[in-house]
């Protein structure tokens, strides 16, 4: 009767803006405060090909903005939105004891206080958030502190996700599936780091996974993510089938 594993079936680490947001929230006050989609387009692209570290770009975008930090979020609270699948699959994960780790390059009171708008606080204070902070200048200006600032991603989240696995001791090769969910090219980082990445359609993930020969499986939202996690939870998938499935760059255009 009494099976007392502490081993969750899997565990999904996942990205923040654009991912389990409907829109990347830094992109959102870049373009509408900051100096402007065109600017970043040109700063995407060199970061694409490799020209530009993810760090150096993200910063510049952020220190184009003047509003105050506060104002910010309010702006956010009424324009960004959740993942229309995402609360769902959150409530499976957690009637089926598996983690949902955020892993975000974004700024750490902004994801709170969005999760809180769209779980409720109880809900939003057990998920586990790894994120950058903001840092408020003497003039009351704010920018980003990054967590991890000698990496060219600012925020290394791979670096993150294996302190993570790594700090449990897995019984008996009851280890967990390892599920990374993104769209950015800073999710990159975290790719190699999990047995299947989820990337989004048509986003930046995509063409950089393919550059960098990195295999993945395309969502369009997490009703996609919850059926495969589910189908490898349940035994019905392995891995590679599903990967199998979505992760030729073929079905990827549009
Ligand atoms: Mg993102």
């Amino acid at each position: 009767m009494s099976s007392p594993t502490p081993v969750p079936p899997a565990i999904v680490f996942s990205d923040w803006d654009g991912t389990i947001t409907s829109l990347d929230s830094n992109d959102y006050l870049t373009d509408n405060l900051g100096f402007g989609a065109a600017k970043r387009a040109e700063l995407n692209v060199e970061m694409i090909a490799g020209r530009l570290h993810f760090r150096d770009a993200f910063i510049q975008m952020l220190d184009s903005i003047s509003t105050p930090f506060p104002d910010c979020i309010e702006i956010l609270r009424k324009n960004i939105l959740l993942d229309p699948g995402f609360k769902t699959f959150y409530a499976w994960c957690k009637s089926q004891n598996i983690p949902v780790i955020v892993v975000s390059s974004g700024m750490m009171p902004i994801i709170r206080a969005l999760l809180v708008d769209y779980l409720g606080q109880e809900e939003a204070d057990k998920i586990t958030i790894y994120a950058n902070d903001v840092m408020y200048r003497e003039d009351g200006s704010w920018t980003i502190k990054f967590r991890d600032p000698e990496s060219g991603f600012g925020h290394d989240k791979s670096k993150t996700i294996r302190a993570y696995t790594q700090q449990k001791e897995y019984p008996g090769g009851q280890k967990p599936k390892f599920f990374y969910c993104g769209d950015g090219v800073s999710d990159l980082s975290a790719a190699r780091e999990t047995d299947l990445l989820f990337a989004k359609k048509g986003k930046d993930l995509i063409t950089y996974c393919v550059q960098e020969g990195v295999p993945f499986t395309v969502f369009e939202d997490f009703k996609d993510i919850h059926g495969y996690v589910q189908e490898v939870v349940e035994g019905k998938k392995t891995i590679d089938e599903i990967m199998e499935v979505s992760g030729n760059p073929e079905n990827t255009t549009h």
